[in-house]
């Protein structure tokens, strides 16, 4: 407001000084007017005053005495009439000159200072310094010239003061002026010889004028400055009042209060100010009326905490919020139930120093009812908390967790109870399976071959019959895992031909199988599984092919460095199968034709194991069949390039080599630890007919006695028996060895079937495992891996 009293300060002085300046132009230029018109009545003032004086000299001149006088030079009476003339004129000077101009008669001052030659006629001239009106007035005799009156006036200071108040201005006579007078304009009014009559007008009344004036004009600056400083202090004070009416309002709103409103009637900048502000707590208002109804119609809990106060005020909260917390001035506490409250502080100050927290709590308004919570800073406006009501979920997931005990303990006792008759039916079938072997080693009649033939046939059904189901179980509770180890194709797809050439040759069908040269031979993969694709779809092939050929071929789909996709086609000229069915034979217990039970027998399980394995080697199996003309069923399987033995691979079309599965060139002294007298019976005929010798325990405990009487070369180990099972017993024999140098190889044979009885059984420290029912080639491939030693070639066994 300062500046504001200085600028009209300022401004009220600028002006006061143009308004002087101006005012003393105008009053010289008045005075200079005066001065002019001064000059030219001064001008005609002399005219008059010197006319006048002729005009009354000129009656004078007239009397004919005086005439007669002069004519006749007397001098005189001249002087008498002079001196009168003089007296009644109040002339200084009267002269009578003669033709001749000498001067005949005289009255008067001027002796000495003769006007010399007067001209006739009137005018100003100086005497003695001083202004005088000279009239020369000639006087004739019947018109001749007698002589001249002269009568010389002064002008006198009375005159002069009277023309100057005539003229409103100083008339006086002098010498021409060299400077000009300082107080005053001074203007050359005539010119009289070396005298000139001079106009002088003072300034004094000017300089009166204008000092007046300049009083005014200070005087009126003076009120107008104080009446600009009151008005400005009167305004500033208003626009302070009113700016700071509108700082404090919005300190407020921003402060939260956005019902806040100014309400300005003020037309100005201000007033639009304070409209503006009070527009945009409106929108602040209406927006927080939004995210209130927003987080109202949340299904959380969401309330606002400053955190700076203690223990966290409840700054803001939802409607699910609000029914959690009665009081409203409750604190981020209150809402928990209190042994969670010191938890809920932590979260609450992890959350204000930066880091979101979480936080899973009962409430207190329902300790029963559990939340979890999110805190999150929102910047300097405190802590954030949305909370879930988790109660039912988490009761689900007490539910689930329970749910899934039982579901475990449930496939536990499944997985036990399927492994104990997988054993129960594997024992007395591999009685019956191995003693029939034995039986038909045997010399017999026509008619015994051929009834033990068919119970052979017929347990062999039924082994393939279980064999699918364990199979098919397994895989559908993810427990079959695939091995990854070397196989040569070639050898794998050349075992599966000649296991079935003696069937087709049966039913007199043509069976081929081939390898495309381009194949790798060298492959890492589970050879088994694949074989028992292969193996399910050759089998069905021959079965569902009463006359012409079955055809197996492999060829190479895609490659990579590191793996390569065949693709497995298996053909037949068989019976087909009908469209509606082609999509359902990879489902379980799915058979094309409902009378194919009875006449091909099967359980409709072979290709949907086939499909899951495919699939488990990332492969896919699909198929196309013309009813009455035949099959083909085709799959693809991924497998790794074996870069080790890369350089070995067969010649193609090279004979592949069988794999020898006995143990060349050595006797073998075997402890056979079994409990099954069947089972017993049947190893140690199997061992013996190898040439091996046997000795038989029914124990674990039996086994440790028989290994510290006598030195055995092999273990064959049951797992489940009596007193000591095989599993403790391998434990004890490998802690008995500890420190002795020896180890004797242990096989288990068990009709325990599950993938995690290998391991079990690797752990306890055996070397190997053949599963029941007995499978001699698996078993003295086991036998000789477990042993060591050279191979020697044997027939292959049928799976
Ligand atoms: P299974 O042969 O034990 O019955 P599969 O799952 O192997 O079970 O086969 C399911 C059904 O698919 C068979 O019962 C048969 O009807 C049909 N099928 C499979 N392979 C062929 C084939 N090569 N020719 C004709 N039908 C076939």
């Amino acid at each position: 407001m300062g500046v504001v009293a200085g600028v009209a300060a300022v401004a009220t002085c600028l002006g006061l000084a143009l308004q002087d300046s101006a005012l003393r132009s105008d009053l010289e230029q008045s005075a200079r007017a005066r001065l002019e018109r001064a000059a030219g009545a001064s001008n005609r003032l002399v005219d008059l005053h010197v006319k006048a004086a002729r005009l009354r000299y000129e009656a004078i001149s007239h009397t004919p005495a005086l005439r007669a006088c002069l004519e006749v030079d007397d001098t005189p009476t001249l002087a008498h009439f002079a001196e009168e003339i003089r007296d009644q004129q109040s002339a200084c000077t009267i002269l009578f000159l003669g033709t001749d101009s000498r001067v005949v008669a005289r009255a008067g001052d001027h002796d000495e200072d003769e006007p010399g030659p007067v001209e006739d006629g009137a005018r100003i001239a100086s005497f003695a310094g001083e202004p005088h009106v000279v009239i020369s007035i000639p006087l004739h005799t019947a018109g001749r010239t007698v002589g001249r009156f002269v009568a010389i006036e002064s002008v006198g200071l009375a005159t002069l003061r009277e023309w100057s108040e005539l003229c409103g201005a100083e008339i006086e006579f002098g010498r021409a002026a060299q400077t000009p007078d300082r107080d005053g304009l001074v203007a050359k009014a005539s010119q009289f010889g070396d005298y000139e009559m001079r106009v002088r007008v003072r300034l004094d009344a000017e300089h009166a004028t204008l000092a007046n004036s300049r009083r005014n004009l200070l005087r009126a600056g003076a009120a107008a400055l104080l009446v600009a400083l009151a008005a400005s202090l009167v305004l500033s004070n208003r626009l302070v009042v009113a700016v700071r009416r509108i700082k404090v309002a919005a300190e407020r709103i921003g402060g939260g209060d956005f019902a806040l409103r100014i309400e300005s009637r003020r037309r100005d900048e201000i007033g639009d100010v304070a409209r503006a502000v009070d527009a945009m707590a409106s929108r602040l208002l209406e927006h927080l009326q939004f995210v209130q109804s927003i987080l109202d119609g949340l299904p959380d809990a969401v309330v606002l905490v400053d955190s700076e106060e203690d223990e966290g005020r409840v700054v803001l909260r939802n409607r699910r919020a609000a029914s959690l917390l009665s009081s409203p001035t409750a604190r981020w506490a209150d809402l928990q139930e209190p042994t969670s409250r010191a938890d809920s502080r932590k979260a609450l100050a992890q959350a204000s120093a930066g880091a979101p927290s979480k936080f899973e709590a009962g409430l207190a308004a329902d300790p029963q009812r559990h939340y979890l919570w999110d805190l999150v800073r929102l910047g300097g406006a405190g802590v954030l908390a949305s909370g879930r009501d988790i109660t039912l979920l988490r009761r689900a997931a007490e539910e689930l967790e329970r749910a899934r005990r039982s579901a475990e303990a449930a496939d536990r006792a499944k997985s036990e109870c399927l492994a104990n008759v997988s054993h129960e039916i594997r024992t007395p079938m591999n009685g019956i399976i191995g003693m029939t072997d034995l039986a038909l080693d045997t010399t017999l009649t026509r008619e015994q071959r051929e009834f033990l033939e068919i119970v052979k046939s017929s347990a062999d059904s039924l082994r393939r019959l279980m064999n699918d189901i364990l199979d098919f179980s397994r895989i559908e509770a993810g427990k079959l895992d695939l091995e990854r180890i070397p196989f040569g194709i070639r050898e794998c797809v050349e075992s599966v031909g000649r296991t079935f050439l003696s069937r087709a040759r049966e039913k007199g069908l043509q069976l081929r199988w081939s390898v495309a040269s381009d194949v790798p031979d060298a492959l890492l993969g589970d050879p088994t599984r694949l074989r028992q694709i292969v193996i399910n779809l050759v089998d069905n092939a021959i079965k569902f092919t009463p006359k012409g050929e079955v055809e197996l071929d492999v060829t190479l789909g895609s490659a990579t460095r590191d793996d390569v996709e065949l693709s497995f086609a298996v053909r037949d000229t068989g019976i087909g199968i009908p469209e509606d069915k082609r999509e359902i034979v990879f489902d379980p217990f799915a058979q094309g034709d409902s009378s194919s039970t009875r006449k091909y027998g099967g359980t409709g399980l072979g290709l949907s194991i086939a499909a899951r394995l495919v699939a488990m080697l990332r492969g896919k199996i699909r198929l196309d069949s013309v009813l009455d003309h035949g099959s083909v069923f085709t799959f693809t399987a991924w497998f790794g390039r074996d870069a080790a033995r890369a350089d070995a691979t067969p010649t193609p079309g090279a004979p592949a080599a069988v794999p020898r599965v006995d143990v060349a060139g050595r006797r073998l002294h075997v402890l056979v630890v079994e409990d099954n007298r069947i089972n017993e019976r049947l190893l140690v005929g199997l061992l013996r007919r190898r040439g091996h010798t046997a000795v038989a325990v029914a124990n674990g405990l039996d086994a440790l006695a028989a290994l510290e009487r006598e030195p055995f070369d092999l273990v064959l180990m049951d797992l489940q028996m009596p007193e000591m099972g095989g599993i403790e017993a391998a434990r004890r024999i490998r802690a008995l060895e500890r420190g002795t140098g020896r180890r004797v190889p242990i096989v288990a044979v068990t009709a325990h079937a599950m993938e995690r009885d290998r391991e079990r059984c690797l752990e306890a420290g055996m070397d190997g495992y053949a599963s029941k029912p007995i499978r001699p080639a698996e078993l003295f491939r086991e036998i000789q891996a477990a042993v060591g030693g050279d191979p020697t070639p044997d027939c292959p066994e049928m799976v």
